[in-house]
């Protein structure tokens, strides 16, 4: 008998088992792959198009690869868009795909195949809800998707910062609008505040927006103080992290704000904006986060996901560093899946503790507790 065959008879009569055959003892999670990335073609600009290829090959070099839950997008519809931006502005970005390429705004570009690109990313981030947030026989925990251009920058009707659709948005409406999710948190924290998903949930009590950023930096808000308003006044949380801050002021945020609004808020789907600029070799920060504290930020998001049965679908956003980029989002997903990846980091070994941050851990904790009782106490 060969060793197939001997493994297909061990499991004759499983529907007296309990299923038990199909229970894991390792989180299940992968990453959703963005073919034909090179169509949005930005030249010789930061985010381009040779950032993405580097991590694919990294993890399918690596033994990881075949733990992972490996998906190919669908494309999103603009009536999928629409839930997060105007139809004029949709159908801006699709003119300006054709008669392009053109300058969006200053540091955003749309050529020939940036429309369809830009709905494939959007797309992966459905296609991730999709699969964390139905019942399936074999389902994901998490799932990363590996996609470009980023979207948190872009508002409802206007492209800025390199991003044309604001994916993590348009996947939160799109779970809400198809599976019986109300509450839905995003956790940012790509270096840059994400000024495009503020501005679109910020009277939205039903998203909570939590933003970990560079303060002062690109693009000028997410200030302590911009709670939201009417009634989702509450839902949006800035921190402003001082130039400098790594592992240990991003850990410290985690402890005392992130997961205790969280925890509060009770979300049913989790989405990160999983930037990686704020990493100690980015040239377009000053943070000092190593490949060690990307897989703590992941792992917690994925323990608190866990411990409630939740989606968690995390999104790729900014990240610059070609060279250290792999190892960074080889260690995200170390931490989704709980399984070792190299850390080594040479880069973030110079971290000091970031100058001001006390301070402004206890700005942030006031004007919090407002919102939410009991918060530092
Ligand atoms: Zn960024």
């Amino acid at each position: 008998m060969s060793e197939e065959s001997a493994e297909i008879g061990q499991v004759e009569g499983v529907g007296s088992v309990e299923h038990a055959y199909y229970e894991r003892s390792e989180p299940l999670t992968g990453v959703v792959l963005l073919p034909g990335q090179e169509e949005h073609d930005t030249g010789e600009h930061p985010e381009n198009i040779r950032r993405l290829p580097p991590v694919v090959k990294r993890l399918r070099e690596s033994d990881d690869w075949e733990k992972l839950f490996v998906m190919h997008p669908r494309s999103a519809r603009v009536e999928d868009i629409v839930r997060s931006h105007t139809g004029e502005y949709v159908e801006s970005i699709r003119r300006a795909s054709i008669d392009g390429p053109a300058w969006l705004d200053t540091d955003t570009k749309a050529g020939p195949g940036s429309f369809e690109l830009a709905l494939r990313s959007s797309g992966a981030a459905l296609t991730a809800v999709d699969a964390v947030a139905m019942e399936a026989y074999w389902q994901p925990d998490s799932l990363f998707a590996l996609i470009r251009p980023p979207g948190h920058h872009a508002t409802p009707d206007r492209a800025m910062g390199f991003c044309l659709f604001n994916h993590a948005s348009v996947a939160a409406r799109y779970a809400q609008a198809h599976y019986p999710i109300e509450r839905v948190a995003i956790v940012d924290w790509d270096v840059h505040h994400g000024n495009g998903i503020q501005d679109i949930h910020f009277e939205d009590p039903s998203v909570l927006y939590v933003s970990l950023h560079q303060w002062p930096l690109y693009p000028g808000t997410g200030s302590v103080d911009e709670v939201g308003a009417g009634e989702g006044k509450g839902f949006n949380v800035n921190l402003p992290m001082p130039p400098g801050s790594g592992d240990r002021e991003y850990g410290e945020a985690f402890d005392a704000v992130v997961e205790p609004i969280l925890e509060q808020f009770d979300p049913q789907l989790l989405i990160v904006s999983a930037g990686q600029d704020g990493h100690a070799a980015d040239t377009l920060s000053n943070q000092m986060i190593s490949a060690a504290g990307f897989r703590d930020m992941a792992a917690r998001m994925a323990a608190f996901t866990d411990a409630r049965g939740i989606g968690l679908v995390v999104l790729h956003e900014g990240g610059y560093n070609v060279s250290t980029l792999p190892q960074l989002d080889h260690a995200i997903l170390g931490g989704l899946g709980s399984f070792p990846t190299d850390l080594e980091d040479v880069f973030a070994e110079g971290a000091r503790p970031a100058e001001g941050w006390s301070e402004r851990l206890a700005e942030i904790l006031s004007v919090q507790r407002e919102f939410w009782p009991g918060l530092g106490s």
